[in-house]
């Protein structure tokens, strides 16, 4: 089987300062929110160039602890993305400020940035944009508008770790900007992980007191937080893996260039990941679209043609934000995104991660291309 996604050969490759790490931390009797967070939390500073980075439990934590770092509550709007992971949206939410999708760009699959002018309203506090797939959204245009409209920018950068627009690091950009280290993405931890960063030390002042249950001094509480703290543990093996995020990077641009080769005489059915000049791509994510009428269903067929082949593909995402259950209050028409209705309905994601081997890319094309081939109506 080829894995969408394979983690062990990167602890493989690492083992011995891993192994280390750990050991390291059991032995240490610090667990929690000690020296090796604090390393980290500098070490990922300089990897960035942003002032202030603070550990938290997960990305998700991240993006709230972002809203509540900024103030956004009730009564506020924050314009974002229905193409993401629900975790974006959900955010906004439990801050209990209201989500404004604007639809996405066919290309890029991040917001379309011609749309955001038009979302804001009075109420509008932020704009989060989310670096979807590893490409970095086009953050001249956000920051610009965000500039003239007094809003603040909160990044999410769960897929984009190390991803740069014009030459700046995603999270570099916004106000703050939001990290996961969820086992799966470009930098993972054995577990949950996040961060949130920021130029800004106010801000960063902000987020330490809110991950800490809303306390600057032990037992005396300002206001609500959480309990978001990142281990130990966790932020040992981060420092070891750190060093060679840019290598890893490298080598999924490398993966995705072979695949766009690969792929090339399937270029009557299926349209390979647009780059974009200025917008980084740190390939979290390998995602073709498929072409022509019917995609969703000629999409569940090729699914089951690779899985009899041997090659795990997944669908980011099927559904999209504004169609979840969980903002069925928000009475929002699909008609209103049709672009993302188009996209949900023809994104394909193949195996994806650094060490990606070219015999394996080459048996998950062959097993795409005979999948094509076996299709009735494309034949
Ligand atoms: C993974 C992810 C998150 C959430 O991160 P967790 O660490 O899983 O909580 C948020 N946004 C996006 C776009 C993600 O991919």
């Amino acid at each position: 089987m080829i894995p969408i996604l394979n983690l062990t050969r990167q602890y493989e490759q690492l083992k011995d300062k891993i192994d280390q790490a750990l050991i390291r931390v059991a032995a240490s009797g610090h667990y929690i929110l000690g020296p090796e967070v604090t390393a980290f939390e500098q070490e990922m500073a300089e990897y960035l160039q942003v002032k202030h980075v603070i550990g938290c439990a997960n990305g998700t934590d991240a993006l709230f602890l972002a809203l509540k770092a900024l103030k956004i509550g009730a009564g506020d709007e924050v314009i974002t993305t229905p193409f993401s992971y629900m975790a974006t949206s959900e955010s906004i939410v439990r801050a209990e400020a209201k989500p404004v999708f604007v639809d996405i760009d066919a290309d890029t699959m991040n917001f379309n940035i011609s749309k955001l002018e038009a979302a804001i309203t009075p109420r509008t506090k932020a704009i989060l944009p989310v670096h979807i797939f590893g490409q970095a959204v086009e953050m001249d245009a956000v920051q610009q508008l965000a500039k003239a409209h007094n809003l603040a920018v909160i990044e999410d950068c769960a897929q984009a770790i190390g991803s740069e627009f014009k030459g700046t690091k995603v999270g570099a950009i916004g106000d703050i900007g939001c990290f996961s280290f969820f086992p799966s993405k470009n930098l993972g931890a054995f577990g949950d992980g996040g961060m949130c960063t920021t130029n800004d030390n106010q801000l960063a002042e902000r987020l330490r007191m809110l991950r800490v249950h809303g306390s600057r001094k032990r037992y005396y509480h300002e206001e609500p937080g959480l309990n978001s703290r990142l281990d130990e543990i966790q932020a040992a093996l981060l420092r070891v893996k750190l060093p060679h995020i840019d290598e890893w990077n490298h080598a999924r641009e490398a993966v995705a260039n072979r695949y766009d080769t690969l792929l090339a005489p399937l270029a009557a059915w299926i349209q390979v990941p647009r780059r974009v000049e200025n917008s980084g791509h740190v390939f979290h994510q390998y995602t073709i679209q498929l072409k022509g009428p019917n995609p969703a269903q000629i999409r569940e067929q090729i699914q089951q043609h690779l899985q009899a082949a041997q090659v795990q593909s997944m669908i980011y995402y099927p559904v999209p934000l504004y169609k979840q259950q969980t903002h069925a209050d928000l009475n929002l028409n699909p008609a209103d995104f049709p672009v993302c209705e188009a996209i949900s309905d023809r994104v394909l994601s193949l195996p994806m991660f650094p060490e990606l081997r070219l015999d394996e890319q080459e048996q998950v094309v062959q097993a795409l291309t005979a999948a094509f081939k076996a299709q009735p109506v494309l034949a």
